[in-house]
């Protein structure tokens, strides 16, 4: 290894890096306008980025501008999100654009503390967006940096935890430069995604390799440290698929809160039990049913916890009520969809519904 890495040095090696190799054409760096960046920043918190650009593209063309997503209902707001995972994400960022147009009269504010008292924008988004759209020098640590940092100094224990998250924003603060805070920002993001990947690094490509603990000691895969984590534990639900006249399908909405909140789901019971399904559905739902099929379970994994999903199909029997009295509940037709968020499994099986018509 080559002495120490001063933070003159760091950055001239990599903004060098980045003019040859880094990214400068992804939709979101063809302005400079907050709005835009913010969406971009928020879909690429745990999605990458060749998932996020039809994504962005299709929801910056229907909410083109903050207002534009503040007056959508979040309906339509989740339904663009349908996908993308994570729907706290949507959710925060419908929140924080109605407080943008109600508190900040629809401009997008510019300090580092207004930008972290909206819902869904921590420190490191809240600095990308300043860096990008106004040039201030603020530092980021997002999943990439803090991978390239900890490798960068070997730093032996797991990032998430407290002290260590401090000393990274420290090193972080240190390397970001006053001037070209944009280039640097979208640099160190890119060496991480690209190179400093978080599987497979590519040092061979890396202009770090030089003053480079983790790859002097020969396995820079071992950082970041891991948590040690404990085995995730399993949940059984049991989804009911109510048809009506074979075309419409029952879905409800889930609670605001908790998990695929907000978005439209078959109606469910704990567990995997499917005897009484239709007693249950006669008691909760005010519907007479009959069972048809128990299908394949379906596994879903949250970040805390797995759950198998054990879908039922069912016919309404009787007359079917015209009305639906139930509350956030709708027949959604098979095949004339509307548009509300749904969530990933949910999907899938509407998708098989349609095929088995
Ligand atoms: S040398 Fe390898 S491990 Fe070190 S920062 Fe570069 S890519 Fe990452």
């Amino acid at each position: 290894m080559n002495g120490k890495l001063s933070p003159a040095l760091f950055r001239r090696r990599l903004l060098a890096w980045f003019d040859k190799h880094g990214r400068k054409d992804l939709p979101w760096q063809r302005s400079r306008n907050p709005y835009r960046i913010w969406v971009s920043e928020i879909m690429l918190q745990q999605t990458q980025v060749s998932t996020v650009i039809p994504y962005y593209n299709r929801f910056l063309k229907r909410f083109a501008n903050v207002k534009q997503l503040a007056d959508a209902p979040i309906d339509e707001v989740l339904h663009h999100w349908t996908g993308l995972g994570y729907y706290a994400r949507a959710r925060n960022l419908h929140k924080a654009a109605k407080l943008i147009r109600d508190q900040h009269h629809g401009r997008f504010p510019k300090s580092l503390d207004a930008l972290q008292a909206l819902p869904g924008i921590g420190r490191s988004t809240a600095g990308a967006i300043l860096a990008f759209a106004y040039s201030q020098r603020h530092p980021i640590l997002d999943g990439n940096v803090k991978r390239v940092l900890t490798r960068l100094h070997a730093v032996d224990r797991w990032p998430g935890e407290r002290e260590t998250e401090k000393s990274l924003w420290e090193i972080a603060e240190r390397y970001t430069p006053a001037q070209r805070v944009g280039d640097y920002t979208q640099a160190i993001m890119d060496l991480g995604a690209t190179v400093c990947r978080r599987g497979q690094p590519r040092c061979e490509l890396c202009p770090m390799t030089s003053h480079c603990v983790a790859y002097a000691e020969g396995d820079p895969a071992r950082y970041p440290i891991a948590k040690q984590r404990k085995p995730l534990p399993d949940k059984q639900a049991t989804m009911l698929l109510i048809r009506r006249d074979r075309h419409e399908v029952l879905l409800q909405r889930r609670p605001p809160t908790g998990i695929w909140g907000g978005l439209w789901s078959f109606p469910e019971r704990p567990g995997n039990d499917i005897n009484d399904l239709a007693t249950w559905a006669r008691e909760k739902l005010g519907l007479s049913i009959r069972i048809t099929q128990a299908l394949p379970v379906i596994p879903h994994t949250f970040s805390h916890f797995r759950l198998h999903i054990q879908p039922v199909t069912a016919e309404l029997v009787g007359e079917p009520p015209v009305i639906m009295e139930l509350p956030d509940s709708v027949w959604y037709k098979l095949e004339h969809p509307d548009s509300r968020g749904l969530a990933a499994p949910v999907q899938r099986l509407l998708q098989q519904m349609r095929k088995a018509q």
